[in-house]
């Protein structure tokens, strides 16, 4: 969080400055470096920190911060989303409005539904009610910002018996279509179709139907029913095997401005319409890579790369490093 604030803590009159800083390459901290920078582009946010709105919140107590030492973050992989999530559910626990034991913003996801009184309702007034008791342990700024809600159907293929899982997100992890041809070409568009794509549970992964009192073959699929202010989409690069981790460079096109979620939503979800905003991207192999990010700031786009910032074009944003994503919602343009 200190990173975010540019004030001085003694000074009541503080000067912000453009945010246009630099931050130092500690030894192979440019994972950080550039997922802060992303962060601190994020408007509502870095108003939220420049303001110390959280300290008006009465949030943030040191026990808290004794029940984090046991949250160890995954440096070891020096993977970028990963440190935005360990952020995230950091930042998330010490500005919580509501006090609580279990520190996970996602443990209260994955509630079924199916054996609830809440059955008779409509899908989009489950989710509401789910949403709602989502709130009443887990809210704080981030949740206001970045946490969205999915919608996982599963229906059965015999009797045509639904069940519905409503999980929050704080950031959506897209797959990559394989494509045969080197130098082969997607797009954002292709990523979340295969994302929410219907998928086949067959009878080795079947889960329990309850209209059938058995195991039976279900399909399962993801739609977004709830969707944030700020989206983070997570290109998912990097897959693992037995062989070791390996790195997909597949050059995905995505919109800088105006893109359109209405075939990721859930009924009655809207049309939501998202701009670019920043950025993280991932250059070279998995073994010797390098993070930077792209961030709009004042209207205009830069390069932040540890310490250098510059100026770029904007036609240089999309290129086959781009590794996650922060889009803002447009409340003019979106329909709810
Ligand atoms: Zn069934």
């Amino acid at each position: 969080m200190g990173l975010l604030i540019v004030a001085d803590k003694k000074q009541e009159t503080r000067t912000i400055g453009t945010g246009l800083v630099g931050l130092r390459n500690l030894g192979n901290t440019c994972f950080m470096n550039a997922i802060l920078q992303c962060l601190s582009n994020t408007q509502g946010l870095r108003d939220y920190c420049i303001r110390r709105e959280y300290q008006l919140e009465g949030s943030g107590s040191g026990k808290k911060r004794c029940e984090l030492m046991d949250v160890s973050p995954p440096l070891s992989q020096q993977d970028a989303q990963e440190f935005l999530r360990f952020l995230m559910d950091w930042l998330h626990i010490e500005i919580n409005r509501k006090t609580r034991k279990t520190p996970n913003i996602m443990s209260l996801s994955g509630n079924r539904m199916s054996a609830d009184n809440l059955e008779r309702l409509r899908d989009d007034e489950k989710s509401m009610q789910m949403w709602k008791r989502y709130l009443e342990r887990d809210d704080s700024k981030i949740v206001d910002l970045f946490v969205g809600q999915l919608n996982s159907t599963l229906r059965c293929t015999t009797c045509g018996h639904r069940s519905i899982t409503f999980d929050v997100f704080c950031d959506l992890s897209l797959p990559i279509p394989k494509r045969l041809a080197m130098g082969g070409r997607v797009t954002l568009s292709e990523c979340l179709n295969l994302f929410t794509a219907e998928e086949e549970l067959d009878s080795d992964n079947a889960p329990m139907c309850e209209g059938c009192n058995q195991k039976k073959r279900s399909t399962k699929k993801l739609t977004i029913q709830r969707f944030p202010k700020f989206l983070v989409l997570h290109l998912n690069r990097f897959s693992f095997s037995r062989y070791g981790i390996r790195k997909s460079t597949t050059y995905v096109e995505f919109p800088v401005f105006g893109l359109s979620l209405r075939q990721c939503a859930s009924d009655k979800a809207g049309n939501p319409v998202y701009d670019l905003y920043a950025v993280c991207n991932h250059t070279g192999t998995v073994n010797g890579g390098h993070y930077t990010a792209y961030c709009k700031s004042g209207g205009r786009w830069h390069v932040y790369n540890d310490s250098r910032v510059s100026l770029m074009q904007e036609n240089s944003i999309v290129s086959s490093e781009a590794y996650v994503l922060f889009y803002q919602l447009d409340e003019t343009r979106s329909i709810r």
